[in-house]
Protein backbone atom coordinates (compact mmCIF):
# COMPACT_ATOMS: atom_id res chain seq x y z
CA UNK A 1 0.00 0.00 0.00
CA UNK A 2 2.62 2.29 1.02
CA UNK A 3 4.55 1.77 -2.51
CA UNK A 4 1.42 2.47 -4.25
CA UNK A 5 0.79 5.91 -2.41
CA UNK A 6 3.85 6.62 -3.11
CA UNK A 7 3.71 5.96 -6.85
CA UNK A 8 0.53 8.17 -6.97
CA UNK A 9 1.88 10.80 -5.39
CA UNK A 10 4.49 11.02 -7.50
CA UNK A 11 2.56 10.29 -10.49
CA UNK A 12 0.02 12.60 -9.60
CA UNK A 13 2.29 15.17 -8.97
CA UNK A 14 3.55 14.98 -12.68
CA UNK A 15 0.60 14.76 -14.14
CA UNK A 16 -0.79 17.59 -12.98
CA UNK A 17 2.17 20.18 -14.43
CA UNK A 18 1.67 18.01 -17.39
CA UNK A 19 -1.88 19.16 -17.93
CA UNK A 20 -0.86 22.41 -17.20
CA UNK A 21 1.86 22.33 -20.24
CA UNK A 22 -0.94 20.01 -22.66
CA UNK A 23 -3.33 23.01 -21.52
CA UNK A 24 -0.83 25.64 -22.90
CA UNK A 25 -0.11 23.59 -26.02
CA UNK A 26 -3.71 22.90 -26.70
CA UNK A 27 -4.10 26.77 -26.53
CA UNK A 28 -2.13 27.89 -28.44
CA UNK A 29 -2.42 25.30 -31.35
CA UNK A 30 -6.35 25.82 -31.17
CA UNK A 31 -5.67 29.74 -31.57
CA UNK A 32 -3.45 28.86 -34.59
CA UNK A 33 -5.60 27.05 -36.10
CA UNK A 34 -9.09 29.52 -35.83
CA UNK A 35 -6.70 32.64 -37.06
CA UNK A 36 -8.20 33.42 -39.99
CA UNK A 37 -4.62 34.64 -41.32
CA UNK A 38 -3.17 31.40 -40.91
CA UNK A 39 -2.73 29.33 -44.26
CA UNK A 40 -4.37 25.64 -45.24
CA UNK A 41 -0.36 24.31 -44.42
CA UNK A 42 -0.33 25.77 -41.38
CA UNK A 43 -3.38 24.87 -40.05
CA UNK A 44 -2.65 21.42 -41.26
CA UNK A 45 0.21 21.54 -38.63
CA UNK A 46 -2.03 23.29 -35.58
CA UNK A 47 -3.92 20.36 -36.02
CA UNK A 48 -0.81 17.72 -36.21
CA UNK A 49 -0.02 19.62 -32.90
CA UNK A 50 -3.28 19.42 -31.07
CA UNK A 51 -3.87 15.56 -32.06
CA UNK A 52 -0.45 14.78 -30.42
CA UNK A 53 -1.35 17.06 -27.63
CA UNK A 54 -4.33 15.00 -27.32
CA UNK A 55 -2.54 11.92 -27.31
CA UNK A 56 -0.53 12.83 -24.77
CA UNK A 57 -3.34 13.90 -22.49
CA UNK A 58 -5.39 10.62 -22.80
CA UNK A 59 -1.62 8.97 -21.00
CA UNK A 60 -1.50 11.57 -18.33
CA UNK A 61 -5.04 10.58 -17.94
CA UNK A 62 -4.25 7.46 -17.60
CA UNK A 63 -1.36 7.74 -14.97
CA UNK A 64 -3.63 9.89 -12.78
CA UNK A 65 -6.13 6.83 -12.78
CA UNK A 66 -3.98 4.58 -11.19
CA UNK A 67 -2.40 7.24 -8.45
CA UNK A 68 -6.57 7.75 -8.27
CA UNK A 69 -6.31 11.42 -9.23
CA UNK A 70 -8.52 11.71 -11.98
CA UNK A 71 -11.61 14.02 -11.81
CA UNK A 72 -14.33 11.83 -11.74
CA UNK A 73 -18.00 12.89 -13.41
CA UNK A 74 -19.87 10.26 -11.77
CA UNK A 75 -23.72 9.72 -12.17
CA UNK A 76 -26.20 6.85 -11.49
CA UNK A 77 -25.10 4.29 -13.88
CA UNK A 78 -26.38 1.35 -14.99
CA UNK A 79 -23.62 -0.74 -15.60
CA UNK A 80 -26.12 -3.44 -18.07
CA UNK A 81 -26.23 -0.09 -20.44
CA UNK A 82 -22.69 0.16 -19.92
CA UNK A 83 -21.50 -3.17 -21.10
CA UNK A 84 -24.00 -2.75 -24.17
CA UNK A 85 -22.50 0.43 -24.98
CA UNK A 86 -18.81 -0.92 -25.36
CA UNK A 87 -20.11 -4.52 -26.71
CA UNK A 88 -19.86 -3.41 -30.40
CA UNK A 89 -16.52 -2.48 -30.00
CA UNK A 90 -15.21 -5.21 -27.83
CA UNK A 91 -16.66 -7.42 -30.61
CA UNK A 92 -14.40 -6.05 -32.84
CA UNK A 93 -11.23 -5.92 -30.94
CA UNK A 94 -11.52 -9.16 -29.57
CA UNK A 95 -12.18 -11.47 -32.80
CA UNK A 96 -13.70 -14.82 -33.71
CA UNK A 97 -12.17 -17.04 -31.89
CA UNK A 98 -13.11 -15.81 -28.76
CA UNK A 99 -16.83 -15.78 -27.51
CA UNK A 100 -18.20 -13.41 -25.57
CA UNK A 101 -21.13 -14.02 -23.51
CA UNK A 102 -23.42 -11.32 -21.45
CA UNK A 103 -25.15 -12.51 -18.62
CA UNK A 104 -26.83 -9.44 -16.91
CA UNK A 105 -28.37 -9.07 -13.78
CA UNK A 106 -31.59 -7.89 -14.55
CA UNK A 107 -32.96 -5.93 -11.58
CA UNK A 108 -29.33 -4.74 -11.20
CA UNK A 109 -28.88 -1.75 -8.59
CA UNK A 110 -27.58 1.60 -9.99
CA UNK A 111 -24.21 2.52 -9.38
CA UNK A 112 -22.16 5.82 -8.74
CA UNK A 113 -19.81 6.03 -11.30
CA UNK A 114 -18.19 7.57 -13.90
CA UNK A 115 -19.52 5.90 -17.04
CA UNK A 116 -16.09 6.95 -19.39
CA UNK A 117 -13.98 5.58 -16.04
CA UNK A 118 -16.65 2.36 -16.15
CA UNK A 119 -16.08 1.64 -20.23
CA UNK A 120 -12.02 1.95 -19.70
CA UNK A 121 -12.32 -0.39 -17.10
CA UNK A 122 -14.34 -2.72 -19.51
CA UNK A 123 -11.80 -2.46 -22.29
CA UNK A 124 -8.97 -2.89 -20.25
CA UNK A 125 -10.32 -6.50 -18.63
CA UNK A 126 -11.62 -8.03 -21.65
CA UNK A 127 -8.29 -6.87 -23.53
CA UNK A 128 -6.75 -8.89 -20.76
CA UNK A 129 -8.93 -11.80 -21.63
CA UNK A 130 -8.32 -11.64 -25.19
CA UNK A 131 -4.41 -12.00 -24.58
CA UNK A 132 -5.23 -14.99 -22.23
CA UNK A 133 -6.04 -17.00 -24.72
CA UNK A 134 -4.83 -17.34 -27.89
CA UNK A 135 -6.41 -20.43 -29.23
CA UNK A 136 -9.37 -18.70 -28.87
CA UNK A 137 -11.99 -19.47 -25.27
CA UNK A 138 -14.63 -18.03 -23.75
CA UNK A 139 -15.21 -14.27 -22.03
CA UNK A 140 -18.16 -13.73 -20.16
CA UNK A 141 -19.04 -10.35 -18.64
CA UNK A 142 -21.61 -10.67 -16.37
CA UNK A 143 -23.08 -8.61 -13.34
CA UNK A 144 -24.93 -9.12 -10.38
CA UNK A 145 -25.81 -7.19 -6.92
CA UNK A 146 -24.38 -8.28 -3.99
CA UNK A 147 -24.37 -7.70 0.36
CA UNK A 148 -20.98 -7.64 1.89
CA UNK A 149 -21.69 -7.74 5.32
CA UNK A 150 -19.11 -7.39 8.28
CA UNK A 151 -18.12 -10.91 9.11
CA UNK A 152 -18.15 -11.29 4.77
CA UNK A 153 -15.43 -8.44 5.19
CA UNK A 154 -13.37 -9.57 7.82
CA UNK A 155 -12.54 -12.59 5.33
CA UNK A 156 -11.15 -10.29 2.36
CA UNK A 157 -8.88 -7.73 3.17
CA UNK A 158 -9.80 -5.18 0.54
CA UNK A 159 -13.87 -5.75 0.93
CA UNK A 160 -15.59 -2.91 2.62
CA UNK A 161 -19.59 -3.60 3.88
CA UNK A 162 -22.04 -2.43 2.20
CA UNK A 163 -24.57 -3.01 -0.79
CA UNK A 164 -22.88 -3.46 -4.24
CA UNK A 165 -23.57 -3.59 -8.15
CA UNK A 166 -20.78 -5.83 -9.47
CA UNK A 167 -19.15 -6.27 -12.41
CA UNK A 168 -17.55 -9.83 -13.38
CA UNK A 169 -15.31 -10.40 -16.14
CA UNK A 170 -14.07 -13.74 -16.45
CA UNK A 171 -12.44 -15.54 -18.64
CA UNK A 172 -11.09 -19.52 -19.78
CA UNK A 173 -7.36 -18.53 -20.71
CA UNK A 174 -4.12 -19.32 -19.44
CA UNK A 175 -4.48 -18.16 -15.96
CA UNK A 176 -2.08 -16.95 -13.55
CA UNK A 177 0.42 -18.35 -11.26
CA UNK A 178 0.57 -17.12 -7.56
CA UNK A 179 3.59 -14.39 -8.27
CA UNK A 180 2.15 -12.96 -10.95
CA UNK A 181 -1.17 -12.83 -9.39
CA UNK A 182 0.69 -10.80 -6.42
CA UNK A 183 1.80 -8.13 -8.88
CA UNK A 184 -0.87 -7.80 -11.50
CA UNK A 185 -1.84 -4.24 -10.06
CA UNK A 186 1.48 -2.81 -10.14
CA UNK A 187 2.13 -0.47 -12.33
CA UNK A 188 4.26 -1.01 -15.49
CA UNK A 189 4.22 -4.54 -14.53
CA UNK A 190 3.69 -7.34 -17.91
CA UNK A 191 4.16 -10.62 -19.03
CA UNK A 192 4.19 -9.70 -22.45
CA UNK A 193 6.38 -9.25 -24.44
CA UNK A 194 8.03 -5.47 -25.51
CA UNK A 195 5.27 -3.36 -27.69
CA UNK A 196 2.80 -5.32 -26.76
CA UNK A 197 1.77 -4.81 -22.49
CA UNK A 198 2.17 -1.93 -20.80
CA UNK A 199 1.66 -3.15 -17.25
CA UNK A 200 -0.99 -0.02 -16.93
CA UNK A 201 -4.46 -1.75 -17.75
CA UNK A 202 -4.95 -3.34 -14.34
CA UNK A 203 -3.09 -0.29 -12.19
CA UNK A 204 -5.71 1.56 -14.19
CA UNK A 205 -8.83 -0.53 -13.57
CA UNK A 206 -7.42 -0.67 -9.38
CA UNK A 207 -7.09 2.95 -9.34
CA UNK A 208 -10.15 3.95 -11.23
CA UNK A 209 -12.73 1.11 -9.11
CA UNK A 210 -10.65 2.26 -5.61
CA UNK A 211 -11.45 6.02 -6.67
CA UNK A 212 -15.12 4.88 -6.60
CA UNK A 213 -14.89 3.38 -2.70
CA UNK A 214 -15.24 -0.50 -4.59
CA UNK A 215 -12.82 -2.78 -4.25
CA UNK A 216 -11.78 -6.23 -6.40
CA UNK A 217 -11.43 -9.66 -5.90
CA UNK A 218 -9.50 -11.79 -8.53
CA UNK A 219 -9.60 -15.60 -8.86
CA UNK A 220 -7.37 -17.35 -11.50
CA UNK A 221 -6.00 -20.88 -11.70
CA UNK A 222 -3.15 -21.84 -14.08
CA UNK A 223 -4.54 -23.62 -17.23
CA UNK A 224 -8.05 -22.74 -16.68
CA UNK A 225 -8.62 -19.19 -16.77
CA UNK A 226 -9.23 -16.23 -14.65
CA UNK A 227 -12.37 -14.06 -13.30
CA UNK A 228 -12.69 -10.75 -11.98
CA UNK A 229 -15.06 -8.95 -9.92
CA UNK A 230 -15.77 -5.43 -9.36
CA UNK A 231 -17.67 -4.06 -6.61
CA UNK A 232 -18.88 -0.99 -7.02
CA UNK A 233 -21.18 0.93 -3.71
CA UNK A 234 -24.81 1.21 -5.12
CA UNK A 235 -27.18 3.63 -4.33
CA UNK A 236 -30.93 4.44 -4.52
CA UNK A 237 -33.16 5.74 -7.00
CA UNK A 238 -33.22 5.04 -10.80
CA UNK A 239 -30.21 5.25 -13.85
CA UNK A 240 -29.61 8.92 -14.95
CA UNK A 241 -30.65 9.42 -18.48
CA UNK A 242 -27.48 9.03 -20.57
CA UNK A 243 -25.80 11.90 -21.51
CA UNK A 244 -25.79 14.27 -24.70
CA UNK A 245 -22.71 14.56 -26.63
CA UNK A 246 -21.53 17.84 -26.74
CA UNK A 247 -22.17 19.57 -29.68
CA UNK A 248 -19.35 21.03 -31.06
CA UNK A 249 -20.51 24.67 -31.56
CA UNK A 250 -18.18 27.50 -30.07
CA UNK A 251 -20.14 29.95 -27.35
CA UNK A 252 -19.11 33.14 -26.92
CA UNK A 253 -20.03 36.10 -25.30
CA UNK A 254 -18.66 39.82 -23.95
CA UNK A 255 -18.94 39.35 -20.00
CA UNK A 256 -15.97 40.00 -17.79
CA UNK A 257 -14.10 36.88 -16.62
CA UNK A 258 -11.14 37.30 -13.56
CA UNK A 259 -9.09 34.24 -14.73
CA UNK A 260 -6.96 32.91 -12.20
CA UNK A 261 -4.16 30.44 -13.24
CA UNK A 262 -0.47 30.21 -11.16
CA UNK A 263 1.02 28.63 -14.25
CA UNK A 264 1.83 31.45 -16.76
CA UNK A 265 1.69 29.84 -19.88
CA UNK A 266 -1.40 28.15 -19.40
CA UNK A 267 -2.82 31.93 -18.23
CA UNK A 268 -1.54 33.31 -21.16
CA UNK A 269 -3.41 31.34 -23.52
CA UNK A 270 -6.75 30.74 -21.58
CA UNK A 271 -6.66 34.30 -21.78
CA UNK A 272 -6.26 34.74 -25.27
CA UNK A 273 -8.98 31.97 -25.82
CA UNK A 274 -11.36 34.00 -23.68
CA UNK A 275 -10.54 37.20 -25.31
CA UNK A 276 -10.76 35.35 -28.54
CA UNK A 277 -14.09 34.35 -27.68
CA UNK A 278 -15.42 37.91 -27.18
CA UNK A 279 -15.06 38.28 -23.58
CA UNK A 280 -12.76 40.74 -21.44
CA UNK A 281 -10.37 39.05 -18.89
CA UNK A 282 -8.87 40.23 -15.87
CA UNK A 283 -5.91 38.00 -15.38
CA UNK A 284 -4.44 36.73 -11.74
CA UNK A 285 -1.61 34.93 -11.38
CA UNK A 286 -2.65 33.84 -7.76
CA UNK A 287 -5.48 33.27 -5.51
CA UNK A 288 -4.66 36.61 -3.87
CA UNK A 289 -4.06 38.58 -6.44
CA UNK A 290 -7.90 37.08 -7.53
CA UNK A 291 -9.43 38.47 -4.50
CA UNK A 292 -7.58 41.55 -5.03
CA UNK A 293 -8.92 42.68 -7.74
CA UNK A 294 -12.54 41.21 -7.11
CA UNK A 295 -12.67 44.09 -4.98
CA UNK A 296 -11.47 46.86 -7.32
CA UNK A 297 -13.86 45.13 -10.55
CA UNK A 298 -16.71 43.36 -8.46
CA UNK A 299 -19.83 45.40 -10.78
CA UNK A 300 -17.99 44.19 -13.83
CA UNK A 301 -16.92 40.41 -13.01
CA UNK A 302 -19.75 38.77 -14.01
CA UNK A 303 -17.94 34.93 -13.86
CA UNK A 304 -14.69 33.56 -12.26
CA UNK A 305 -12.38 30.99 -13.75
CA UNK A 306 -10.35 29.26 -10.82
CA UNK A 307 -7.72 26.72 -10.90
CA UNK A 308 -8.18 24.87 -8.05
CA UNK A 309 -4.68 24.01 -7.20
CA UNK A 310 -2.74 27.23 -6.55
CA UNK A 311 0.36 28.24 -4.05
CA UNK A 312 -0.59 30.26 -1.00
CA UNK A 313 -4.48 30.74 -1.57
CA UNK A 314 -5.74 28.05 -3.63
CA UNK A 315 -9.16 28.55 -5.99
CA UNK A 316 -11.30 27.20 -3.74
CA UNK A 317 -10.25 29.45 -0.79
CA UNK A 318 -9.95 32.61 -3.08
CA UNK A 319 -13.47 31.50 -4.63
CA UNK A 320 -14.72 31.87 -0.69
CA UNK A 321 -13.48 34.88 0.18
CA UNK A 322 -14.72 36.69 -3.17
CA UNK A 323 -18.42 34.53 -2.56
CA UNK A 324 -18.37 36.54 1.04
CA UNK A 325 -17.98 39.83 -1.27
CA UNK A 326 -21.37 38.55 -3.87
CA UNK A 327 -22.56 35.76 -3.24
CA UNK A 328 -23.86 35.25 -6.11
CA UNK A 329 -21.01 35.00 -8.23
CA UNK A 330 -20.60 32.37 -10.60
CA UNK A 331 -17.48 29.91 -10.59
CA UNK A 332 -15.52 27.90 -12.86
CA UNK A 333 -12.87 26.17 -11.44
CA UNK A 334 -10.28 24.45 -13.56
CA UNK A 335 -8.34 21.40 -12.65
CA UNK A 336 -5.73 18.50 -13.53
CA UNK A 337 -7.06 16.34 -10.86
CA UNK A 338 -9.20 15.86 -7.71
CA UNK A 339 -9.01 17.89 -4.51
CA UNK A 340 -10.35 17.23 -1.53
CA UNK A 341 -10.23 20.45 -0.13
CA UNK A 342 -13.22 21.16 1.94
CA UNK A 343 -14.66 24.97 0.41
CA UNK A 344 -14.03 23.10 -3.23
CA UNK A 345 -16.88 20.55 -2.33
CA UNK A 346 -18.55 23.05 -0.88
CA UNK A 347 -18.63 24.80 -3.72
CA UNK A 348 -19.52 22.56 -5.89
CA UNK A 349 -22.40 21.66 -3.61
CA UNK A 350 -23.55 25.48 -4.17
CA UNK A 351 -23.66 24.40 -8.18
CA UNK A 352 -19.99 25.47 -9.30
CA UNK A 353 -19.05 23.94 -12.48
CA UNK A 354 -15.64 21.97 -12.71
CA UNK A 355 -13.37 22.11 -16.08
CA UNK A 356 -10.76 19.76 -16.67
CA UNK A 357 -7.32 20.32 -17.62
CA UNK A 358 -6.23 20.25 -20.01
CA UNK A 359 -9.43 21.96 -21.92
CA UNK A 360 -10.35 22.56 -25.82
CA UNK A 361 -11.42 25.63 -26.71
CA UNK A 362 -14.76 24.47 -27.24
CA UNK A 363 -14.97 23.27 -23.44
CA UNK A 364 -13.95 26.14 -22.17
CA UNK A 365 -16.40 28.11 -24.55
CA UNK A 366 -19.41 25.97 -23.49
CA UNK A 367 -19.01 25.77 -19.88
CA UNK A 368 -18.35 29.43 -19.32
CA UNK A 369 -21.80 29.99 -20.92
CA UNK A 370 -23.20 27.94 -19.07
CA UNK A 371 -21.80 28.97 -16.50
CA UNK A 372 -23.03 32.21 -17.53
CA UNK A 373 -26.55 31.54 -18.08
CA UNK A 374 -27.13 29.56 -15.66
CA UNK A 375 -30.68 30.39 -13.87
CA UNK A 376 -30.17 32.56 -10.94
CA UNK A 377 -27.59 35.32 -12.57
CA UNK A 378 -26.69 37.96 -11.31
CA UNK A 379 -29.15 41.14 -12.12
CA UNK A 380 -29.09 43.02 -15.66
CA UNK A 381 -28.70 46.15 -13.38
CA UNK A 382 -25.46 45.31 -12.62
CA UNK A 383 -24.01 45.41 -16.36
CA UNK A 384 -20.47 45.10 -17.17
CA UNK A 385 -19.08 48.46 -17.85
CA UNK A 386 -16.33 46.90 -19.86
CA UNK A 387 -15.79 47.39 -23.39
CA UNK A 388 -18.28 45.97 -25.88
CA UNK A 389 -17.43 42.66 -27.19
CA UNK A 390 -16.18 42.22 -30.89
CA UNK A 391 -18.21 39.30 -31.22
CA UNK A 392 -22.14 39.22 -30.61
CA UNK A 393 -23.03 36.94 -27.96
CA UNK A 394 -24.60 33.85 -29.16
CA UNK A 395 -26.01 32.14 -26.02
CA UNK A 396 -26.20 28.60 -27.23
CA UNK A 397 -26.54 27.02 -23.32
CA UNK A 398 -25.25 23.86 -23.85
CA UNK A 399 -25.33 20.57 -20.84
CA UNK A 400 -22.40 20.46 -19.26
CA UNK A 401 -21.74 17.92 -17.26
CA UNK A 402 -21.18 19.28 -13.90
CA UNK A 403 -17.74 17.04 -12.26
CA UNK A 404 -18.46 16.05 -8.96
CA UNK A 405 -16.16 15.01 -6.51
CA UNK A 406 -16.26 11.40 -4.86
CA UNK A 407 -14.23 11.69 -1.97
CA UNK A 408 -11.59 8.37 -1.08
CA UNK A 409 -13.38 5.51 0.52
CA UNK A 410 -12.45 5.59 4.42
CA UNK A 411 -11.07 2.13 3.97
CA UNK A 412 -7.88 2.94 1.67
P1 LIG B 1 -0.59 -5.64 -19.73
O1 LIG B 1 -1.87 -6.21 -20.27
O2 LIG B 1 -0.12 -4.46 -20.51
O3 LIG B 1 0.48 -6.66 -19.54
P2 LIG B 1 -2.08 -5.33 -17.30
O4 LIG B 1 -1.88 -4.45 -16.12
O5 LIG B 1 -3.37 -5.23 -18.02
O6 LIG B 1 -0.87 -5.06 -18.27
O7 LIG B 1 -1.88 -6.82 -16.85
C1 LIG B 1 -0.71 -7.17 -16.10
C2 LIG B 1 -0.41 -8.66 -16.21
O8 LIG B 1 -1.42 -9.40 -15.54
C3 LIG B 1 -0.42 -9.21 -17.61
O9 LIG B 1 0.82 -9.00 -18.26
C4 LIG B 1 -0.71 -10.69 -17.37
O10 LIG B 1 0.45 -11.37 -16.97
C5 LIG B 1 -1.62 -10.66 -16.17
N1 LIG B 1 -3.04 -10.79 -16.54
C6 LIG B 1 -3.95 -9.78 -16.56
N2 LIG B 1 -5.16 -10.24 -16.91
C7 LIG B 1 -5.04 -11.56 -17.14
C8 LIG B 1 -5.94 -12.61 -17.54
N3 LIG B 1 -7.23 -12.36 -17.78
N4 LIG B 1 -5.44 -13.87 -17.66
C9 LIG B 1 -4.14 -14.12 -17.40
N5 LIG B 1 -3.25 -13.18 -17.03
C10 LIG B 1 -3.67 -11.92 -16.90
MG1 LIG C 1 -3.68 -5.20 -20.18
Amino acid sequence: MQKFESIGRLAGGIAHDFNNILGAILGWAELGMDDPQAGKSAKDRFQKITDQAHRAAKLTAQILAFARRQVLQPRKLDLNASVDDVMSLLRKLIGDRVQIRVVPEPQLRVALADPAQIEQVLMNLSLNARDAMPEGGQLVIETRNMDITPEHARLHAEAIPGRYALLCVSDTGVGMSKDTLDRIFEPFFTTKEMGRGTGLGLATVYGIVKQHGGFISVYSEPGKGTAFRLYFPCCEGSADAPELSPSGVLCRGGETILLADDHEGLRQSAQEMLRELGYHVIPAASGREAVDLFRFNADAIKLLVLDVMMPELDGPHAYEQIAALRPDVRVVFTTGYTSEAVPFIAAIGRGALVLQKPYTLIALSQIVRSALDAPGATSPSSEPATPVAATPPSAIPVAVPVTIQVSANAKK
